[in-house]
């Protein structure tokens, strides 16, 4: 059973396979130090992650086997040398995993080996639901129509014991707290910490998720997206919990989501990197891109709610998706810049970083991807006003404005007085509706 984001004991259809179908099952994860460098934050939650699967695996009687290198060598090797009869994987979307398993699938047939790629990261699966041409969706209403009615698997318990062959050895779980974060804030990885969001979020938060998820002060989502990128939670599982419950028809709209764009790079890898349609007109950049850029990422753009959610994103390796939206299509449209360079960015600070959702978000914003209303754009100052009405949101942010009040926190720079004295910069770009 080769994991890799499907960190978890719940809900697994590839480890209940493994565990049906043979006696022993070798329960292997390999870190790639090359995909662990992309993002520290991610590293961390990776690194808790694989410590609570082992945990839960041992209180099953298994362990985890954990080695080192390139995920489809290393795997064919524990494969060769455990002698196994197959091999079982969650199936992925992102070019690297799909890559993967037809590495794997190739290889492993010329050593008389199976793959079987197994469902489990999607609540529908990438083409479980296909136009009438057969081919991915590229707009979202009629997808969400046809992903309300695909039929659903059931949710699978956990196995109750997981006998894996004591000969083969592991190397030791690397320490998270090895991994250096900038991020204060950074939620706890893990399936037992996603579970008991999970659970908070079913019994509190569910059932006025419609009217409060943009609000940008409260708190309102369920912040499971890192939970649902790493599987430590099975979206499926979350579907079907939640369908059942007051409130439910907001959140699976956006558990959707996820599975929209997600058969769209499983279609399209190229999706990750390249317009999807040509975007509008870019207009010429009013600033030094790489002085803008540097601006936009450090929370330094003079113009309060974006600055407040990029030092989000630092303090919490999160952010709210409305703030995501602003912060996009500011970037792309307002500061001119590709949106790939934003979509880096993003890749490398989010928990929750996932090619598909970040790639299709970021087109979604800068007009090149499925939005049917491409010339759209996000007003700072506006959704500031309606979003975030009394500033709570860009004061926990943006220590410099942490004692002004509403109007004036959403266009500071009415005050140069005021600038000056908290060292809080002009706006890098004028903005209009203030
Ligand atoms: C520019 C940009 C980049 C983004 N990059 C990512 C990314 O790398 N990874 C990621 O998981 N989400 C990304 N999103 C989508 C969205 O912002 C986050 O999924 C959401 O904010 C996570 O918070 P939550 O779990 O509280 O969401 P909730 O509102 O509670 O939603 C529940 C779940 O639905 C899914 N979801 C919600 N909105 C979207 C959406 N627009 N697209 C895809 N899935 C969605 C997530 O899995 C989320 O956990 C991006 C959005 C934008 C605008």
């Amino acid at each position: 059973m080769l994991f890799t984001r499907d960190l978890r004991v719940h809900d697994h259809p590839a480890l209940v396979d493994a565990v049906r179908s043979s006696d022993e099952v070798v329960p292997l994860f390999v870190l790639d130090p090359a995909l662990l460098a992309r993002s520290p934050n991610r590293a961390r939650l990776l690194l808790e992650g694989l410590r609570d699967l082992d945990r839960a695996l041992r209180g099953r009687g298994g362990r985890l086997i954990l080695r080192r290198g390139d995920v489809a060598e290393t795997a064919l090797r524990v494969a060769r040398e455990a002698g196994v009869r197959r091999v079982l994987v969650t199936g992925g979307v992102s070019r690297t995993a799909v890559s993967r398993e037809l590495r794997l699938e190739r290889e492993l047939r010329a050593l008389g080996i199976e793959l079987r790629v197994l469902p489990g990261a999607y609540a529908v699966e990438p083409g479980a639901v296909a136009t009438s041409s057969g081919g991915a969706y590229r707009v979202f209403t009629p997808y969400y129509r046809a992903w309300l009615g695909a039929p659903r698997r059931s949710v699978l318990p956990p196995p109750r014991a997981v006998r894996v062959p004591p000969e083969i050895p592991s190397e030791p779980l690397p320490d998270p707290a090895q991994v250096r974060i900038d991020a204060e804030d950074l939620l706890r990885g893990g399936e037992e910490a996603a579970r008991q969001r999970l659970d908070r979020f079913l019994r509190r938060g569910l059932s006025r998720y419609g009217e409060r998820r943009d609000a940008l002060e409260e708190g309102g989502s369920s912040r499971l997206s890192a939970d649902l990128r790493f599987g430590f939670l099975s979206a499926t599982e979350v579907a079907v919990r939640a369908a059942t419950l007051p409130g439910a028809e907001a959140f699976l709209r956006q558990l959707a989501w996820r599975d929209f764009y997600a058969q769209l790079l499983r279609h399209d890898p190229r999706l990750a990197w390249r317009d999807l349609r040509p975007g509008p007109a870019r207009p010429a950049p009013q600033l030094d891109p790489e002085v803008a850029l540097e601006a936009w990422l450090r929370g330094r753009t003079g113009i309060p709610l974006v600055d407040a959610a990029m030092r989000q994103l630092w303090r919490e390796g999160w952010m709210h998706n409305r703030a995501r939206m602003v912060v996009a299509s500011f970037l792309a449209r307002r500061l001119a810049i590709p949106w790939q360079e934003g979509a880096r960015l993003f890749a490398r600070l989010l928990a929750d970083g996932d090619p598909a959702s970040n790639a299709g978000n970021w087109q979604w914003a800068a007009g090149t991807g499925t939005d049917p209303r491409p010339g759209r754009t996000f007003n700072p100052v506006r959704q500031a006003r309606r979003f975030d009405p009394d500033g709570t949101y860009v004061r926990r942010y943006v220590d410099e404005l942490a004692d002004v009040p509403p109007p004036l926190i959403f266009a500071p720079w009415r005050e140069p007085a005021l600038l000056a004295s908290r060292r809080y910069p002009a706006p890098i770009v004028p903005v209009a509706g203030a």
